[in-house]
Order: C-alpha cells, then structure tokens, then sequence
C-alpha cells in the first residue's frame, strides 16, 4: 500500500535525476499496480480506421494542412473483419480510432458498433475526436462502452496554441470527458509529455486532473515531432514560462506514468505505441514496469496501417495482426506478467470516494 501524492511532490518526482531515488519510484508504481489491478495486461486490439480529419493540430500529422498524406477510410466490412481479427487473438476489447472525421456519419459508425455488439464479445472502444453530443449520444446508444479523448496537456493557453478551434468550435476536451461520463461512456484521456511550450509544473497539473477527473484510461505518451508539422518543421516555437521545457524523453514518460499510476492506483494505464516508438527495444517492457497494464496491438490492415502517420517511425508499422499478437505475448511473459482475460474495464469506479492526497489507497 503506498500514499498518493499531492502536487508539490508530483512536482518533485518529476524534477528528480538520482538513479537510486527513481528507482524508489519505479517500485512504488509498480507494487501499487500489482495490488490494485494485478498482474494481467490487457490487450485492445486497435483500428485506425480514417486518417482523414477536420482538424489543424499543430503536432500531428493527420491534421488537415498536411497535403502530403494519402487519406483512407476504411470499409465498415473490413473494420468489421479487423474486430473479428481480435475475437481470434483473445483481445477483450477492439478499439476504433482515428482523425476527426465528419464523412465518418454517426448512423454509419452506429451501425458498425452495433453489429460487433451483437455479433462478439468485445467491449467497443471509440476515439474518434470532439464529435458533437448527438453523435457521441447515438454511439453510446449503438452499444460503444468506453470512449478515448485526450486532454493532451491542462495548460489551456498552451492547448488553444497547438489546437486550433474548428470554425467557431473552441473545443473544450475537459468539458466532453465529463458529459462523455454523463452519457455512460467508460472515459479515457491522457497527454504528450515534452510538447514544446510544456512546463514541469503543468505536466503535474495534468497529473493531478487526471485523480479529479476520476478517469478509467488514461494514455501517456512522448511528443514526437512530425516534420510536415508546424510543431515538427521548427516553424512554431513555444518558449515555456521562464524558458522552462519539459523533455520529451522516455525518462519523463516513465515518471508520469509511475505518479500516474500512484494517483490512480486502479486506472487502466497503456505502455503506449509512442513510448515503444521512441524505445523500440524494450520501451513497453519497462512501461508495464513502471505502472502501466494494458497494451494495444495494431490490428490495422498494412495497407492503411502506414498511412496513419501521426508521427514518423512509428512502432509496429510492418508487423501483421499475427505477428504483433505473437510479439507481445512473448514480451509480456518475458517480464513475468500474463495477458488478462475478458474486456478488462475499470473494475471498481463506483467504490471510490475521491481520494485525498496523503491517504492511502488501492480501491482494488
Ligand atoms: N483524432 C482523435 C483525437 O485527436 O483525439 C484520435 C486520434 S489522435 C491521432 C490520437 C492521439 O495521438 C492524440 O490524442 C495525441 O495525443 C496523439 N498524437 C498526435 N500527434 C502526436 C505526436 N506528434 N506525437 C505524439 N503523439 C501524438
Ligand atoms: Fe486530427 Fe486527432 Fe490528429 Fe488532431 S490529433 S489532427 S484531431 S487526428
């Protein structure tokens, strides 16, 4: 059992470079996931299945400016064969991601949701960006159980310089996580760690929003530049307060999932493609050990699977479904842990009085 920190010691680990002090750190995470969520990993089968979008986010490379990428949405057949790829390989949950994009209609995804309902086991997941509240309502009613979105970081005028609105659409993440709770999602978020312009001191606010938030998922990963980005071609520089810039290294992305995992002990919490991205050797490994419990293998078919290029030397980017599946069963044993069975939801939200900082905790 371990004690959940408040924010000034949030910010402390965060700052710290002692081996010998991290790795204090690394066991507390870790002890506090094994207690509270156990040692199953939970796979998601992921599905990329449109890199159009609306949007003009200045770090990804989907966004709407970049002229240089081919667009594809995929076919409701193949989508639905991609959810019949994770029935095979025991996945208990197909997640349906991609760009924000409005020729993706709520009756047609609706109906896609509906059939994997009826027709698998799966626990649907969607992240599919800031749709209006009558498409989210219509995806819930179809069957969807949990839906991913992003904060991406807390500091707001951080956020409105690399997240431009939609037409007069500000777009308020925080808000649509809480009404995406009202309508019965399971609700997911997370951050880029190192975004140009981030601030040690924000990045534990963030860490701190997510224990608020009361979040079931929570996604942390590296920002890696894109170069036909304007926060990846050197084109838009955000100088922090003070000049103060958080690096976007696996260092940082390690701390904030450990303290993530100290002020959520009961979320579930990927070892992200991003993160094996910047360590492809062992990067998810040591993710898992330090907090994490969940990995998404990409069951895109290859086909599109290069062309969901959010950024450059993605991991994972050749493997088939097949293959990913075998790799990550064998990492996953390699490091003593075993592949969870079933959809593997957040098991105890409804038990959970908000925790103070200071007071120990598992909820499990
Ligand atoms: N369009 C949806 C959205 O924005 O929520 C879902 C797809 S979007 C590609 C998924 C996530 O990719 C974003 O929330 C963001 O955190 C991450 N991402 C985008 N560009 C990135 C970059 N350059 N480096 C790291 N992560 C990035
Ligand atoms: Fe579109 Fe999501 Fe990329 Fe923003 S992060 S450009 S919403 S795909």
């Amino acid at each position: 059992m371990t004690t959940i920190p408040d924010k000034t010691e949030i910010l402390g680990w965060l700052r710290e470079m002692d081996p010998e002090r991290l790795a204090e750190l690394w066991r507390r995470a870790d002890e506090t996931r094994r207690q509270c969520v156990g040692d199953a990993v939970h796979l998601r089968g992921l599905v990329e299945i449109s890199n159009h979008c609306a949007r003009q986010c200045a770090y990804c490379g989907l966004r709407a400016g970049n002229e240089n990428l081919v667009r594809y949405r995929m076919p409701a057949a193949e989508i639905f064969e991609s959810a019949r790829q994770a029935v095979e390989f025991g996945y208990g949950t197909v997640v349906l991601q991609g760009g924000e994009d409005y020729g993706i209609t709520a009756k047609w995804l609706a109906e896609i949701v509906r059939r994997i309902k009826s027709e698998t086991p799966l626990a649907v997941t969607l992240s599919l960006g800031e749709r209006p509240d009558k498409d989210l309502a219509a995806w819930r009613k179809a069957g969807a159980d949990r839906y991913l979105l992003r904060f991406e970081t807390s500091d707001r005028n951080l956020f409105d310089e690399i997240h431009p609105p939609l037409g007069n659409h500000e777009g308020d993440r925080i808000a649509i996580l809480r009404r995406l709770r009202e309508f019965g999602f399971e609700v997911g978020s997370g951050i880029m760690v190192g975004i140009p312009g981030q601030t040690y001191a924000s990045v534990a606010d963030d860490i701190a929003l997510f224990r608020e938030l009361d979040l079931d998922m929570i996604g942390i990963g590296p920002f890696i530049p894109h170069p036909q980005t304007p926060l990846g071609n050197g084109f838009r520089f955000f100088p922090s307060v003070n000049g103060e810039q958080v690096p976007n290294n696996e260092l940082m992305v390690y701390k904030a999932v450990a303290l993530t995992r100290l002020v959520r002990p009961d979320a579930n919490i990927p070892a992200t493609t991003a993160l094996a991205t910047i360590n492809k050797k062992n990067g998810r490994e040591l993710g898992l050990q330090r907090g994490a419990n969940v990995f998404m293998p990409n069951l895109t078919p290859l086909s599109y699977r290069r062309l969901y290029e959010i950024y450059p030397n993605k991991a994972c980017i050749t493997e088939t479904g097949d293959a990913c599946n075998g790799c990550l069963s064998l990492r996953i044993k390699g490091i003593g842990r075993h592949l969870g069975r079933g959809a593997g939801g957040r098991r105890s939200r409804q038990v959970i009085a908000e925790p103070e900082a200071g007071k120990e905790c598992c909820h499990a």
